[in-house]
Order: structure tokens, then C-alpha cells, then sequence
């Protein structure tokens, strides 16, 4: 059989539909973010990069560098083994002590990834807990959905954001049996946040345990940087917060908070946690610094939503449509799959902007999008440079302006 011709053939279509994905490769340089090397075909040119998940540009403070080096010189490269075979390392303890007080939880347990974390979580607590049913927003990340699937238990998928919606399907369902309220604060695509009280107030009335995605809050909302769940003082009311350390805390990670029976449950049985070498020391050991640093500082916090506001300040004035959210995501809507790709390639080849283009299946089909995040280590004229090659993009390709 020739395999590769089944491959191609499939790959053939993916670009046909304009959904194949192209990666740039990046050269990240340690202070200069968010600039970055573009190791492209024609040569190697810097490029500001605009569509980072390190949102806060953790991944070169110096603090964090410290630590990690100081970590790799005391502890060596690798953890040498799983947690349960000779993988547990003082540095893991105390990043799960770290965790557990940054969403006032009385316990954590690390991942290799926020992924991870989600798929070991879900398909643990769906298939060991007897006649269980997850109720699933229908935003959530491909992390979740695929940790419900793998643990065959009922799902309920409820209406993005929509707690009436929520309420209507809790109530449908048998008293008795375990239910699992899965959503995410704030969502990464459209930047959209959910009522996480009103959701919290519904789970509650029927007895369902809450289990919160904060990937794309944590280090980023609440006066330390719980996410928005600290944000909005309902932390204590959720069973189980997820996180990364991927993103804001500019590491690598995941990891899940909640009750120290909870923690020891998914410690016990969770095949994606037991049956995988532990992150390096060195790697615990930056994320701590790193969150602890965001524990005690707003400047960075501060610093991202100055930059946030002042770029959709100036999109509104060039009248380019944007997504209103109130979070730090700012999607800009094309709509089109082979237009949002043309569009982030001219950034990249003719104004050294890099703005991966968002096609199906990340977002739905006719939502394509170019989606920036704007850090506080962006300057004013990156912004400005930005908006000027939006503006000029606009006028050639006709694209639509917002209406005022
Ligand atoms: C990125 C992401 C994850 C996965 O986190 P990683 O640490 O990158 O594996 C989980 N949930 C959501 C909503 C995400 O966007």
C-alpha cells in the first residue's frame, strides 16, 4: 500500500480549503521580545511577533532566567523519571505549594502541559466517577473535549457562555448522579469572558462540581494573578481550577488546584499523570519565580492593558473591525480563510509583522480571523507600525470597514 499517497491526498485538500498550516520559524531573542528572528526562505529578518501566548513576556524575565539557570547548575538537565519512580523533586513540591496558594486551594498537581492536564483530569474524573456527566461548554478548548471523550462518560454539551441554557440541561438530568460543570474564564479565540458566578450559582443549585479553564487568565487577572475567578472573589466556590505555566508565567506546564482528596484522586489514577517523566526541576523552579513574581507585581498587568487599550483605540480610528471583548484578546474578523492567510503573509513579507492566521477547526468556518495580543512590552510605535499596515492592507485588498 502507498501510505504517502493516502497522506497527500488529505493533505491536498487541507490546502485546497486554505486550512493547511504553515508554521514560521522563529528565533526568539532573550530581550528583545516581541521581537523575534524569521528564518524565512528568502533569509533570516527580525519581526515583531503579535500573536504570542507568552503575554506578559515572562519567558525572558530576568528573574525567571535566574532561577531556571541557577536550577539547571544545582539539579542537572531532567527529573529522572515519573513522579512516582524517582521523578519527584523538591522543585515540583514547591511550585504544587505555590499553585495551591495562588487560587486558594488546599492542594495542586502538576502536568507536563496545560493540555495534558485537561485531558488526564476529565477522562479521570468522568470514567472513575460511577454514572458521572460532564456538561461541557461548547467553546471549551480541544484539551477538554477530548479528556471527556476518552473518559465515555455521558456529555452534555450546554450553549457557549449560556446559563440558562446550563440550568435548563442540569435540571433534565437525574439528581443523584454526578455532574461535572466544565468551562473556561476567559475564552481564546474571541477574548470572551464567562459569568462565572451566575455559572457557579446554577452548578451549585444541583449539586454539580465546577471545574474552571483559567489558561488564559492566570498571571493575567486578580491582584495576584489567580485569573479571573480572583478577579471576581469566587475562587473558593469552584472545585477544581485548571492552569498553564505556558503562557503568562512564560514557562512550560500544567496543572490542576483544588481540595487535597480531589488533588489525591487525580495524583492516583490519572494515567497522563503517573505514567510520564516529571518536568525538569529547573523548569518548576522558573515557573515558581514567575509566579510569585506576578503574585506581587501589577506593572506587567498594568503595562498589558494599557497597550490592549491603545491598540483598539487605534483601530477603532482607522475604523478596522475588531471583536469587542473585555479581555486582552483582540481579534480582528476576515472571514475568509485564503484572505486571513494572504493578509498575514503581506504582514510578515512586506511590514516584519507576524500574525498567525486563525482558520477552521480552531474557530468556526466564515469567523477566520488575524488575532493580536498585545503585551506590555510592545511599544507605542509597534502599535502605530502595526495600524499603518493595517490601514494600507485594508485599502488594497477592500476589505470592509466597521461601520461608525
Ligand atoms: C493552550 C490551552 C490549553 C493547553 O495548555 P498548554 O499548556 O499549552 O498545553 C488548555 N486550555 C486552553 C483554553 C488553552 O488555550
Amino acid at each position: 500500500m502507498d501510505f504517502d499517497t493516502l497522506f497527500n491526498a488529505q493533505l491536498d485538500q487541507l490546502k485546497a480549503d486554505g486550512n493547511y498550516r504553515y508554521f514560521a520559524e522563529l528565533e526568539r531573542q532573550c530581550g528583545k521580545f516581541p521581537k523575534a528572528a524569521n528564518h524565512a526562505e528568502d533569509g533570516v529578518r527580525d519581526v515583531t511577533v503579535w500573536c504570542s501566548n507568552d503575554y506578559l513576556g515572562m519567558g525572558q524575565h530576568p528573574k525567571v532566567i535566574a532561577a531556571m539557570c541557577e536550577a539547571v547548575e544545582r539539579t542537572g538537565t531532567g527529573a529522572g523519571g515519573t513522579r512516582n519512580i524517582s521523578g519527584t523533586n523538591h522543585d515540583h513540591l514547591l511550585l504544587e505549594h505555590e499553585l495551591a496558594d495562588l487560587h486558594g486551594k488546599e492542594s495542586a498537581l502538576l502536568f507536563t502541559s496545560g493540555y495534558v492536564s485537561n485531558w488526564a483530569a476529565l477522562s479521570t474524573l468522568g470514567s472513575r466517577l460511577d454514572g458521572c456527566v460532564i456538561l461541557s461548554d461548547a467553546g471549551n478548548h480541544a484539551s477538554m473535549i477530548e479528556g471527556i471523550r476518552h473518559s465515555r462518560a455521558q456529555k452534555v454539551i450546554w450553549k457557549h457562555n449560556d446559563v440558562a441554557d446550563l440550568e435548563e440541561n442540569l435540571a433534565a438530568l437525574p439528581a443523584n448522579c454526578p455532574k461535572i460543570v466544565a468551562f473556561e474564564s476567559v475564552y481564546s479565540m474571541d477574548g470572551d469572558v464567562a459569568p462565572i458566578r451566575e455559572i457557579v450559582d446554577v452548578a451549585e443549585k444541583y449539586g454539580a462540581m465546577t471545574y474552571l479553564d483559567e489558561v488564559h487568565a492566570v498571571g493575567m487577572y486578580g491582584s495576584r494573578g489567580g485569573g479571573v475567578s480572583e478577579r471576581d472573589k469566587i475562587a473558593d466556590r469552584i472545585t477544581l481550577i485548571e492552569g498553564t505555566l505556558g503562557k503568562a508565567f512564560g514557562v512550560v506546564g500544567g496543572y490542576i488546584t483544588g481540595s487535597a482528596a480531589l488533588c489525591d484522586f487525580i495524583r492516583s489514577f490519572a494515567s497522563g499523570f503517573i505514567f510520564t517523566t516529571a518536568l525538569p526541576p529547573a523548569v518548576a523552579a522558573a515557573a515558581r519565580t514567575s509566579i510569585a513574581h506576578l503574585k506581587a507585581s501589577n506593572a506587567e498587568r498594568e503595562g498589558q492593558r494599557r497597550q490592549v487599550a491603545r491598540l483598539r483605540q487605534a483601530l477603532d480610528r482607522e475604523g478596522i473591525p475588531h471583536m469587542q471583548n473585555e479581555s486582552h484578546i483582540v481579534p480582528v474578523m476576515i472571514g475568509d480563510p485564503v484572505k486571513t492567510r494572504m493578509l498575514s503573509d503581506y504582514l510578515m513579507r512586506e511590514w516584519d509583522i507576524y500574525v498567525q492566521p486563525i482558520n477552521y477547526p480552531t474557530v468556526p468556518k466564515g469567523t477566520e480571523r488575524l488575532r493580536f495580543t498585545p503585551s506590555p512590552l510592545h511599544t507605542d510605535d509597534d502599535i502605530d507600525h502595526l495600524v499603518k499596515a493595517l490601514r494600507v492592507l485594508w485599502k488594497q485588498c477592500a476589505l470592509a470597514h466597521a461601520v461608525a
